[in-house]
């Protein structure tokens, strides 16, 4: 075994191996991977393997996309079979919602080339003869659909990486890793040491034992997970060709041919959790006991629906286990508190996935940063508060039974909330807040008109349409408080602040003391990490303000520019709180609790002061994602509630009042302001968004170089906005979410990434991104609402404010 490498993968099942395959694709010849046991010794040799191509997240699906073109090439390349059956899928609605959800896939399918169409009824049977299609209201086809051979794939990812100067040592468990303190790793084994520049822990049901031999925790939780297999059916036996998977997502279950035979597999309610103080060692081609009764509600509505599976005998039941994170999505990217740390686990569909995450890992590792926005995969979406042990556990159940449940946009899940609160949490609940999780946090979305009033859910126009509408109309004619404490604040302090801040940031930082600007913050390939609102407060000390669900994201970035001695840069994110008060009559609200005055004179636009606002000692900047007049006040969490309690009550004879998340969403797109993980992500450029000019090509900072080379490039997408038709909107009432294809002249030109109804300009909006030159302001665009044509508009400026006159009013 050699004794130095370049990284080392830990873990030799699907995705270890395919971690391993991509990095020597990349160029990384000098790699190892360590198994403690067998290849695919984890979840990966008793997997159903399954393979789907389409996803609700776009970039998810061209990486299941690429994953599933990639098998064949495979093959092809190391001569080891990878089981490919792809005989097609097809996708069952019996429910609106589930309609909805497939029609919106089909018009994704078209905008990223992919094969997912509706289908009749007389060509389903005729592709699946054994299926009973009474009570199913729309029919998708893939024809790529189908499954694999756990262990071929993993084999030929390995072989592929081996033909490229990879080493696999198998039977060599990793027991060590420690950090030296050049930041070079030493993984330790029975069969010796490796010391290497990075290590990647891809130890599937072991992650979680991997990690703290780093010291770090993951918020992982295995649960069991059983599917069978039928003995042969005499139907299936006398065809001359394989049957296509069955997605009955509604029934619950999964199905496919197998041999000649079924495979009937179950997300069930009733599930069951497994190792929880942690995953034995010595646990490897093993399974469970047999517990078919648990599944068997689901297993009825398969047998309902493919008669001949109620005749068959049960030739196996697999029983095996699974880990998940508290989202089902894997846990993915450099851990940002450890130096070269790279986790990878927590991954359901594997086989669906494994190319495009071994891609996007060794996209990370090898070249800095991957080429698709993937914070959906990263794993800064959580914070240490995820590795809570209880909120992990509710979270996976949730996930675990409600596998094949529709996600709708600006859905909130309930379990294992609340988990973050702040102080005036009672309050809102008591004025009716309905609360969502932002990064653990809970945050009111909407305020009903009583407390404990929930979500409705649907891709439709839901119960908060009309309450927030009101919120908006309220604050637009008078005034309204928003609770902003999500957002992520950090105190930068010493005499090297405003350069390490110059260093970091793209745009310029302010000379004067009370002076904010805004700035993008610039990513490893030229595109857009962040955006920040940065304020000096004192010679020596700024305060910025950004996304608060990219805090740890953002971390790895600052990390990337050494502090100058005697600066310190903290986060304060937990330790102030903040309200925007914004509107016409914010001004007036704002005068009543303090003596300070806010007349544009002496506190104009992109200000900041400190005030006393009813006895508590604020910061007040002059800044409002609303789009309206309206101040940022910050103050510390212990004084939030008299804050809170001061404002609304100064509010009340002016009719103001709290407002909440998605309320500021309408507005700042009624306004056309981009946010982030939507418009601004490392995947645009600053001049496809709109930022160019809050870059200072005359400074350094970092990843300038990148940022060069890609304005000299003409943009591949432009942000615009969009106006619905009023017809279209009101017949299907529903408005854009995010995520539906644009059409221009009958060609998918583009996406939208923020969609929402403008209340007080009247008009269903959609900001999104469409191809350079494809579709222009004024021109008359398609977007597919429901999966379904809307006719639309591109805007030639916000409908709101176009001139923000009120912004500076
Ligand atoms: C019953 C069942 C059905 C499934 N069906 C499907 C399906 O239809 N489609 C689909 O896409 N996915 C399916 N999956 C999920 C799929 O199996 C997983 O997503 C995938 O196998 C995860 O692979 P992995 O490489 O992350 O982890 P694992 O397979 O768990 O591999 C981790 C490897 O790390 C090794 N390891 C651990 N600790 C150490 C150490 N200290 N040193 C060295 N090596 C170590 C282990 O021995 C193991 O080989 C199914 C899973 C189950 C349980």
């Amino acid at each position: 075994m050699k004794t130095h490498a370049q990284a080392v993968v830990i873990g030799g099942g699907v995705i270890g191996c395919s971690i391993l395959y991509h990095l020597t694709k990349l160029g990384w010849s000098d790699v190892v991977l360590l198994e403690r046991n067998e290849l695919t010794s984890g979840s990966t040799w008793h997997a159903a393997a399954n393979i789907h191509g389409l996803h609700d997240s776009a970039n998810i699906s061209r990486l299941q996309h690429y994953t599933m073109s990639l098998y064949k090439q495979l093959e092809e390349e190391t001569g080891q079979s990878c089981g490919v059956f792809q005989p097609g899928s097809l996708y069952l609605a019996q429910t609106e919602a589930r309609e909805h959800q497939l029609r919106l896939q089909e018009a994704k399918a078209q905008l990223y080339g992919m094969n997912f169409s509706e289908i009749s009824r007389e060509r389903a049977e005729e592709l699946h003869p054994l299926v009973n299609f009474d009570g199913i209201r729309c029919i998708m086809w893939e024809p790529e659909g189908g499954n694999v051979d756990p262990s071929g794939v993993t084999n030929a990812y390995a072989m592929g990486a081996r033909q490229r100067g990879a080493e696999i040592h198998r039977f060599t468990p990793v027991t060590a890793t420690t950090q030296k303190p050049d930041g070079t790793w030493v993984v330790e084994t029975p069969k010796g040491n490796i010391e290497t520049r990075w290590v990647i822990n891809a130890a599937g049901l072991w992650g979680r034992e991997v990690a703290k031999l780093a010291g770090i925790e993951m918020p992982l939780q295995p649960t069991e997970h059983q599917y069978f297999v039928t003995e042969t059916i005499a139907e299936i036996d006398g065809m001359d060709r394989r049957l296509p998977s069955v997605a009955d997502r509604d029934g619950e279950y999964y199905l496919r041919q197998e041999g000649k035979g079924l495979l009937i597999g179950a997300y069930e309610r009733d599930m069951r959790f497994w190792a929880e103080d942690g995953t034995p060692l010595d646990f490897a081609h093993d399974l469970f006991p047999d517990d078919l009764e648990r599944i068997m509600e689901n297993v009825m509505r398969a047998m309902d629906r493919v008669p001949v599976a109620a005749e068959a005998g049960i030739k196996r039941v697999i029983n095996g286990p699974m880990i998940w994170s508290p989202d089902s999505n894997v846990i993915l990217g450099p851990v940002p508190e450890l130096k070269n740390y790279f986790m990878c686990g927590g991954i359901i569909p594997g086989f669906s996935q494994s190319a495009g995450m071994g891609l996007m890992a060794a996209q990370w590792i090898v070249e800095g940063e991957m080429q698709y926005d993937m914070f959906a995969w990263d794993l800064a979406r959580f914070g240490q508060w995820a590795n809570d042990h209880d909120f992990v556990k509710a979270k996976v159940e949730d996930v675990y039974a409600h596998r094949f449940a529709i996600h709708y946009p600006n859905e909130e899940r309930e379990a294992g909330r609340p988990l973050r609160t702040r102080p005036v949490y009672g309050m809102q609940k008591e004025m009716g807040a309905v609360f969502g999780l932002n990064y653990g946090w809970e945050h009111p979305q909407w305020f009903a008109d009583e407390p404990g009033r929930k979500d409705t859910n649907g891709f439709t126009r839901q119960n908060w349409w009309g309450p927030v509408g009101e919120e908006c109309r309220m604050l637009r004619e008078r005034a309204g408080i928003i609770d902003i404490s999500n957002f992520a604040k950090y105190r930068v302090k010493g005499p090297g602040a405003e350069d390490w801040l110059n260093a970091v940031f793209a745009n310029i930082m302010p000379k004067s003391v009370g002076r904010s600007c805004l700035t993008p913050l610039i990513s490893v390939r030229g595109g857009i990490a962040g955006d920040a609102t940065v304020t000096r407060v004192a010679e020596d000390e700024f305060w910025v303000v950004s996304s608060g669900m990219a805090e740890r994201y953002h971390k790895r970035f600052f990390d990337m520019v050494p502090l100058p001695e005697g600066t310190s840069f903290d986060s304060w994110t937990e330790r102030m709180c903040g309200f925007n008060v914004a509107g016409p009559k914010s001004r007036e609200l704002l005068a009543r609790l303090t003596n300070a005055s806010l007349d544009t004179g002496d506190f104009p636009f992109m200000r900041s002061q400190r005030i006393e606002l009813a006895g508590v000692d604020c910061l007040a900047l002059r800044v409002s994602f609303t789009g309206d007049l309206g101040w940022e006040l910050h103050c510390a969490t212990e004084d939030q509630a008299q804050l809170y309690a001061a404002l609304l009550e100064a509010g009340k004879p002016l009719g103001a009042g709290p407002v909440g998340a998605r309320a500021l969403m309408s507005m700042r797109v009624e306004k056309g302001y981009g946010s982030w993980s939507r418009e601004y992500s490392p995947e645009y450029w600053p001049h496809e968004v709109g930022l160019a000019g809050l870059c200072k090509m005359g400074k350094d900072f970092l990843h300038k170089a990148a940022l060069e080379e890609v304005l000299e490039k003409t943009p591949r997408e432009d942000l615009v906005l969009i106006h619905i038709d009023e017809a279209a909107v009101t017949a299907s009432n529903a408005d854009a979410t995010g995520g539906e294809p644009i059409f221009c002249k009958g060609k998918p030109v583009g996406r939208v990434t923020s969609g929402t109804y403008g209340y007080s300009v009247g008009m269903s909006l959609a900001l999104g991104y469409v191809r350079h030159g494809a579709a222009a302001p004024g021109d008359e665009v398609s977007v597919m609402v429901l999966g379904q044509p809307h006719k639309a508009r591109i805007l030639h400026e916000p409908p709101f404010d176009p001139e923000g006159e009120k912004l500076r009013a």
